[in-house]
């Protein structure tokens, strides 16, 4: 069995000191690579070992595959973490990991590239049982007869996607017959443009759903448990701002059987590691939209409410060991929010990158602040703009939002601007409070 003695963690921000932790507590040794802008991250200075791997622009740095390899090779590490972002779901780079003789803590390089591809996943979803949009079940022709045909039979209004689509992006909505053949071209050369891949698909646009992921780790050995679902509807250009675990008024049975049916895709497609099944969720139906590969940011809401650590049993099953409970081990208890700081202008969403003066973190019973900020810590322009999330948890969903309540209002971060009162904010709205708004919500919100 391999064993795991020392991690190269191939990311920076909250998560790379999230997997520190991780390894400490599992006394796994760790190697932190990091650009020349990330000298003072904070688990760059807690590491045991840290190597610069180039400039700060992250296609220098971050995603540079060479320069992470060869740190693992100087520092003699045995596996590669890749966190998320970046090369997480780069199916060339944990092939890459694998053939340098690293172990890649996460799924088979071909489950990545099959989940990758959007096509291919709900094919494979279908197959497995897991309910999908209604759609072209598969890429469009160039037959605009055909395609029609399709539209027709499943309605208007539609959406045009990239099977190679990510970030929210390489997607139209079509809301008549005219506008179709246009729609799908201009997709296809953006796509195309965009992925390298024009290969589109086209699916029922549902109007006002809400997102709702289950979260699964399997082992590859033919074991696969759930640890229940999120709901992330707050959304601002697709990028996730807060959520909660479970996803308000879902009815049980309904919630049980998407979750079943996750992991018996999961048992079919020989899935390894930690990983989210994400739908849309509208009228009391599920529709998988995507699968992602890796650990995700919001994954310490379902730790919350399952009292399990999702890292730990990333890294225990990337050293070959089996599940280390199964689907009754894992117990349901109260209710978790998680708030997304961003360093950035609360009004204009413009990026505040600079010195922090002043962090106080909230604390209390039932609060977590997973964040790598310190006082004097510089946020560098470069990167992602998330410095820190602020975890509630309570018995119930008000308990849990009371003290996230009170943990916004302990919060203090000075020097830079940040979106804390967006947040502030959003715990005070009634139709958040109530409990299920849609993905438009937000928008619709800060529009208002
Ligand atoms: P990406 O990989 O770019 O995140 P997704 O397939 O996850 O792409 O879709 C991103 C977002 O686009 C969804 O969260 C939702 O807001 C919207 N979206 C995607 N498909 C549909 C659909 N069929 N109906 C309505 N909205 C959709």
């Amino acid at each position: 069995m391999p064993t795991l003695e020392k991690v190269l963690i191939a990311n920076r921000g909250e998560i790379a000191l999230r997997v520190l932790r991780a390894c400490k507590e599992l006394d796994i040794a760790t190697v932190a690579v990091h650009s020349k802008a990330d000298r003072e991250l904070k688990h760059v200075l807690l590491a045991d070992e840290a190597v610069c791997i180039g400039p700060a622009p992250s296609t220098e740095s971050y995603l540079n595959v060479p320069a992470i390899i060869s740190a693992a090779e100087v520092t003699r590490a045995t596996a590669i973490h890749p966190g998320y972002g970046f090369l997480a779901e780069n199916a060339d780079f944990a092939d890459q990991v694998e053939k340098s003789g690293f172990i890649f803590i996460g799924p088979k390089a071909d489950t990545i590239r099959l989940m990758g591809d959007k096509v291919s996943a709900i094919q494979s979803m279908k197959r497995a049982g897991v309910p999908t949009v209604p759609g072209s079940d598969g890429p469009l022709t160039d037959d605009d007869g055909r395609t029609l045909e399709i539209a027709r039979r499943i309605g208007f209004p539609v959406i045009i996607k990239a099977a190679a689509g990510g970030g929210g992006r390489g997607m139209r909505v079509v809301h008549d017959e005219e506008s179709l053949p246009g729609a799908v071209q201009l997709t296809q050369s953006e796509a195309a443009a965009a992925f390298g891949s024009s290969v589109v698909y086209l699916e029922k646009f549902l109007q006002q759903p809400r997102h709702v992921e289950v979260q699964v780790l399997a082992d590859g050995q033919g074991n696969a448990v759930h640890l229940g679902d999120r709901d992330c509807s707050l959304q601002r250009r697709h990028q996730k701002v807060l959520e909660e675990a479970p996803a308000p008024d879902i009815p049980s049975d309904l919630r049980q059987q998407v979750a079943e049916s996750c992991i018996n895709a999961c048992l079919e497609i020989g899935y390894r590691g930690a990983g989210t099944f994400e739908f849309l969720y509208e009228d009391g139906g599920f529709y998988f939209i995507e699968m992602n590969t890796r650990v995700q940011v919001e994954h310490p809401v379902t730790e919350m409410v399952t009292n399990f650590d999702i890292v730990r049993e990333q890294l225990r099953i990337a050293s070959g060991r089996a599940l280390s409970v199964t689907q009754q081990d894992i117990k349901f208890s109260g209710h978790a929010f998680e708030c997304r700081i961003n360093a950035e202008d609360p009004t204009t969403f413009m990026p505040s990158p600079g010195t922090v003066t002043t962090f106080h973190a909230p604390g209390g019973l039932g609060v977590r602040v997973d964040s790598h900020l310190y006082d004097g810590y510089t946020v560098p322009p470069y990167y992602d703009s998330l410095i820190a999330k602020v975890i509630s948890y309570g018995d119930n969903r008000e308990t849990a939002l009371a003290r996230m309540r009170q943990a916004l209002d302990e919060l203090v971060v000075e020097g830079i601007r940040t979106n804390t009162a967006l947040h502030r904010d959003l715990v005070r709205d009634e139709a958040f409070k109530a409990g299920g708004v849609s993905i438009h919500y937000l928008e619709k919100l800060l529009e208002g």
